[in-house]
């Protein structure tokens, strides 16, 4: 790639300013849709407790500045991939060399029969500010969905204003895809200390304006209704261009799309029919689509998935799959559980053990 070589990226989010920090050597723009510079999505509950979209910032402007990224604010539409560029729905288009589409995904909401008019996600920055402005006027909160990002929103709605809180979930314990039953007993114990109430097996069949009524007929007060059920890949640019999707948009181990010189990475991307849905792939994946986007493609190997949660003041970090022999080690307050399947480690949970991670991490994969 020569200096005069043109890197466009669509989506402010993880993957996309990832990519721009490691693209050397190009012309670099960034376009994102958002009324903000790129910040951590991944601490917008802190817009609930009071901090302003702006402290959450990844880089300040002069940092854009000084890496000579053009930010270009707008929406892409369209990609016109034998013209090789984007159009925007303002009527411009942006011209590329090589592309990266990394438009992240967005979050669900459950159609409800009944009454109610309003209901919130928590997805970005001005979701979170929206939320923050409808909390302050009331005398209750539910958050539909016990994964890790409904027990973010819960815990800081709680801790901010002080109103009753409840979270329903219909598996039969709370994030069902990193904890094991015995883990997650504990957290909930800690959460309802906190003031969260986490109503499990549960389903909502309706909700009115000021509660949501479960399938057991009892009635959850609601004044603010929050959906936290999981993500859809954002693929309609894709869509929209010819560009193969399937959940997301499917690309190969180096990252690329069915289009030439078009790479996808993060949220938006699916690679060998899988999503991914957590930070640290965004991350992986835009430092791989930028080397790709370079021509210096290396193939791409998803690290094992990990979350990491701080929930009513204690740190919760999960790895690979909970499901298996369970292993329990309890030291204190400290909780590790080690699960083995066919005598490999196949997953682990922490909790309060924030120092063992990078060592328990290494032993995913390994014989137990
Ligand atoms: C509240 C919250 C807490 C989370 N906590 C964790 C956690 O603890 N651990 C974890 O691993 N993950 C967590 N996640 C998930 C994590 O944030 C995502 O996996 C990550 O942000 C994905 O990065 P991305 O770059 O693919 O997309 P995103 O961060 O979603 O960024 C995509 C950007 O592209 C923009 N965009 C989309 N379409 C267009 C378009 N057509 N034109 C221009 N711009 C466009 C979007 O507006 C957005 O700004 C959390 C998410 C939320 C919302």
């Amino acid at each position: 790639m020569h200096d005069n070589s043109r890197a466009v990226i669509i989506g402010g989010g993880i993957a996309g300013v990832q990519a721009a920090a490691s693209i050397k050597g190009m012309k670099i723009t960034l376009i994102t849709d958002e009324p903000y510079l790129p910040y951590y999505r991944m601490r917008i509950e802190e817009i609930l407790q009071g901090k302003a979209p702006e402290s959450l910032y990844m880089h300040p402007a002069q940092w854009y500045e000084e890496k000579g990224i053009e930010v270009v604010r707008g929406r892409a539409e369209r990609i016109d991939t034998a013209d090789k560029s984007v159009l925007m729905a303002d009527g411009s288009s942006i011209p590329y060399d090589s592309l990266l589409i990394a438009t992240g995904s967005q979050a669900r909401k459950l159609p409800l029969p009944g009454e109610r008019k309003e209901s919130f996600v928590l997805r970005t920055a001005s979701d979170a500010m929206a939320l923050r402005t409808a909390l302050g006027k009331a005398s209750s909160f539910t958050v539909i969905g016990g994964g890790l990002l409904g027990l973010e929103a819960a815990s800081a709605a709680a801790e901010a204003f002080g109103i009753s809180v409840s979270v329903i979930e219909t598996a039969p314990h709370i994030l069902p895809r990193q904890l094991d039953e015995a883990s997650a007993e504990v957290l909930q114990k800690k959460l309802l200390e906190r003031g969260v109430d986490v109503l499990v097996s549960c389903s909502c069949v309706s909700a009115s304006d000021d509660a949501v009524h479960l399938s057991d007929g009892r009635k959850v007060p609601a004044d603010v209704l929050c959906f936290s059920v999981g993500v859809n890949p954002g693929k309609e640019i894709a869509e929209a261009s010819g560009i193969a999707s399937g959940r997301g948009i499917l690309v190969d181990r180096f990252l690329r799309t069915s289009a030439p010189s078009v790479y996808a990475a993060g949220d938006a991307a699916e690679l060998d029919g899988r999503t991914f849905g957590l930070a640290m792939h965004a991350r992986e994946m835009g430092t791989a689509a930028a080397a790709a986007m370079m021509g210096n493609a290396a193939e791409y190997v998803p690290s094992e998935p990990s979350a990491l949660l701080k929930v009513a003041g204690i740190d919760v970090i999960s790895f690979g799959v909970p499901e298996g022999e369970a292993r329990v080690e309890t030291d204190g307050d400290k909780r590790r559980t080690f699960f083995i399947r066919s005598g490999i480690i196949c997953g682990a949970v922490l909790i309060n053990d924030k120092a063992s991670m990078m060592s328990v991490r290494a032993m995913i994969g390994r014989k137990a």
